[in-house]
């Protein structure tokens, strides 16, 4: 029987460090850290996403600024907010909150954040740094999972790999990180002819394809860790009552695989909480920079 590894309470030790950074160097900024979430539309589960993220902010001291804009918002007015976020000096760290109605081409928006305040490390020459190890803002939830995976010992030179999912946002990016840390590491992906054939090798499985319980204690290989970033909230209709309720879980069936993998993270409460500690600690990394403050949490980014 493999351990739990608990995303929650790491993510409150984290923000506790965050605080006492806050708490440390305000006064010398003279000014809170500061981070800009933009939501487009009303996407229910961004919404929640957002919430969540303003009072993360909260919690640990950062200014939050939450800017809701409505879906018919014309292109030029959305690129004319960031452009305002990214001269607005009380702002540290913008987050456009993903997805974006259909009409906008998400990269073009990403693209305008400036990138020294790159709160979600997806533009270009971030992910470009990431590439070649530069320090930088770094996706936050590839971001999570390493910090999870080293603060539970997990060695993670010289072992093989497999993350499942290329999005930018989380596979591609992961791989990249792991790869980093000398793992040899095997991208799989919607047109993987034999998914059991990478994923039963693999010493580090991260599970990233957005497909719920896609993955049993077949496909695992005996002592592997496992890490499972999906989140699913899954309708249940009671026949007798008509209500419906929700099962969250994740890409992983959680119980069937603990019994074979020597460690892995729940959903919820592992990978989740940790990708909004990420966001946290790229928004005071950025706000160090910009106040020129020591660097002091470079340990918890790749
Ligand atoms: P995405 O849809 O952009 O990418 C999914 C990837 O999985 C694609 O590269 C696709 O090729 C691959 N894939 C799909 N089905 C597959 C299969 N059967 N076999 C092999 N590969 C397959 O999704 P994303 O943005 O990368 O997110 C993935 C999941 O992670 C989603 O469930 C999302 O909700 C979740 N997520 C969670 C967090 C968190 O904080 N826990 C953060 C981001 C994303």
């Amino acid at each position: 029987m493999g351990i739990t590894i608990d995303g929650k309470n790491f993510a409150k030790e984290i923000e506790q460090r965050l605080i006492n950074e806050i708490n440390d160097f305000r006064q010398e900024a003279g000014r809170p850290p500061g981070l800009a979430v933009i939501r487009v539309g009303d996407d229910p589960a961004s919404g929640v996403y957002v919430k969540n993220k303003g009072k993360a902010c909260e919690r640990v001291g950062i200014n939050n600024f939450n800017i809701h804009l409505d879906s018919n918002i014309s292109e030029n007015d959305l690129k004319n907010q960031i452009i305002k976020l990214n001269n607005d000096e009380s702002v540290d760290g913008i987050l456009l909150q993903l997805p974006l109605p259909f009409k906008f081409d998400k990269n073009h928006f990403l693209n305008i954040i400036s990138p020294d305040k790159d709160a979600d490390g997806l533009h270009p020459l971030n992910l470009g740094k990431l590439i070649k190890g530069d320090f930088g803002p770094r996706s936050c939830t590839p971001a999570g999972v390493l910090a999870l995976l080293k603060n539970n010992h997990i060695k993670i030179a010289g072992k093989k790999a497999v993350v499942i999912g290329r999005s930018i946002l989380v596979g591609r990016p992961m791989a990249i990180i792991l790869e980093s840390e000398n793992a040899t590491v095997t991208i799989c992906h919607s047109h993987t002819r034999k998914l059991e054939d990478e994923t039963k090798n693999a010493d580090i499985l991260v599970v990233a394809a957005g497909k719920p319980d896609l993955i049993d204690a077949e496909l695992v290989k005996k002592n592997a860790v496992v890490i499972d970033v999906g989140i699913h909230r899954i309708p249940i209709l009671n026949e007798v009552t008509k209500e419906t309720t929700y099962r969250l879980c994740g890409d992983v069936k959680f119980d069937d695989v603990l019994t074979k993998a020597s460690a892995i993270t729940p959903v919820p409460g592992g990978v989740g909480p940790m990708t909004v500690s990420m966001l946290l600690v790229n928004t005071v990394s950025l706000w160090q920079s910009h106040c020129g403050l020591p660097s002091t949490i470079r340990d918890l980014l790749p």
